[in-house]
This record gives structure tokens, C-alpha cells and sequence, in this order.
């Protein structure tokens, strides 16, 4: 699933800079000029991050940034604000109205990149490039290499597969098609016993004997990853 980014400025020199080299780096880029075209925006539809300048036309950034707090849809929306001003009080009445980091113009992209991969990585883990992390479990999406409490995990491609499709969204439940959808494709024809089969061994690669299992099966229904997984050892 691609993160989407909300670039809320109106110099459009910077906000050309900052769309290209968001998109370099995979995020779905979207803007606005105003502050309140992007209060609009934001009810609409609300990304996963917003860039947001302090001094815009209409809106200023900080009023903006209040109301993203104050509404219910947005109250968890990572923001990162970019502004001219550097003084200390300033910084101070930016980060009070809600924002979650801040910059200061000019800023280096290499930093700013920096900062909203890891506000992104606070936010939301799982939505971070290359790692899915969950307790003591590492996915690690390049490599294709599984860790559990730092132990290399060998697995199939196609649980691999099912690990990492699981693991994106915890919590959700699966029912057996939507894993073959999902894992196998869908044009693949495969009797949905298949998934049990590729679950089974899923755990038994995964979980060693007293470890808990993060894969939960729900009755009539399907799996998920558990998402009050720890990785932590069952008590006995
Ligand atoms: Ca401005």
C-alpha cells in the first residue's frame, strides 16, 4: 500500500522540489496552495502525512494545524511543519498547536526526507518501505529475510509471502480467498485448503516451541497477524 503525502505550500518552486523527490522515493504526492484549499482537501480525503507550511494565503499553517487536531478524522495525522521562522518561540507555538516535527526553510531535502520517514515509522510501522516489524518479528522486504527475536527464519516464497501480506495490515482478518487473492493472485485456481496448509507451515517455521503465535485463526472466518502480538513467550 502506497503513503500518501499532503505538501501544503504556496511556493510553488518548493512544492515542485519537495513532489519530485517525494515521488523518488515512492509517495504518492498530492498539494495545495492554500490553507484553506487543503482544509478542504483533508476532509475529503486524509493522507498519511502532511507537509505544512506556516505562512500560507486564506489559512495560515497553525490554524490549519489546530483544526487538524480538533477533528476526529485527522486528530493522529502526522504533520510536519515548514517555515521560514526560526526562533525558539516560534518552534515552541509550532510544536504547541499540534505538530509533530518541524522544520526550518532553508532546509536540505536529505533531512527532510529523514523526518518524514521517521515520523512515518512512529505513526505507523508497517507503512515504512522496506520493514515490517511486529514484537520480536522482522520482515525485511528486499532482502527477503525473516528474523524472529534475531534468529534467521527460513521460509517458502509463497509463505513468505503470506507472512508479509498478514503482517501489513495486523488486526484484519482474512477470510481463505481474499489469501489467495491476495497471495496466490487471482486468476490461480486453488482449493482454499491450500491457505491452511501454507499457514501450517507459516507456524511451524515461525514459532518455536513456548513462543506465542502472532498468526490468529478465527473460526469461520479466516486468520490475521494478531495485533497484541509481542512476541513476548506464552507463560506456561
Ligand atoms: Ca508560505
Amino acid at each position: 500500500m502506497s503513503t500518501r503525502i499532503l505538501i501544503v505550500e504556496d511556493e510553488e518552486a518548493l512544492t515542485l522540489l519537495l513532489r519530485y523527490n517525494l515521488e523518488a522515493e515512492g509517495f504518492i504526492v498530492d498539494s495545495a496552495a492554500r490553507g484553506d484549499e487543503a482544509d478542504l482537501r483533508l476532509q475529503e480525503q486524509v493522507p498519511d502525512l502532511v507537509l505544512l507550511d506556516w505562512m500560507l494565503p486564506a489559512l495560515s499553517g497553525i490554524e490549519l494545524c489546530r483544526r487538524i487536531r480538533a477533528r476526529r478524522e485527522t486528530e493522529r495525522l502526522p504533520v510536519i511543519m515548514l517555515t521560514a521562522r526560526g526562533e525558539e518561540g516560534d518552534r515552541i507555538r509550532g510544536l504547541g498547536t499540534g505538530a509533530d516535527d518541524y522544520i526550518v526553510k532553508p532546509f536540505s531535502v536529505p533531512e527532510l526526507l529523514a523526518r518524514v520517514r521517521a515520523l512515518l515509522r512512529r505513526a505507523k510501522p508497517a507503512h515504512v518501505a522496506n520493514m515490517l516489524i511486529a514484537g520480536d518479528i522482522e520482515l525485511d522486504r528486499v532482502s527477503h529475510r525473516i528474523r524472529r527475536e534475531g534468529r534467521e527464519i527460513h521460509l517458502g516464497p509463497t509463505e513468505f509471502k503470506l507472512l508479509e501480506f498478514l503482517m501489513q495490515s495486523p488486526g484484519r482478518v482474512f477470510s481463505r480467498e481474499q489469501l489467495l487473492d491476495g497471495v496466490w493472485g487471482h486468476d490461480v485456481y486453488i482449493d482454499e485448503r491450500t491457505v491452511d496448509v501454507h499457514v501450517g507451515r507459516l507456524r511451524k517455521a515461525l514459532n518455536r516451541p513456548r513462543q506465542s503465535d502472532p498468526i490468529r485463526t478465527v473460526r469461520g472466518s479466516g486468520y490475521s497477524f494478531d495485533e497484541m502480538f509481542e512476541g513476548e513467550a506464552e507463560s506456561a
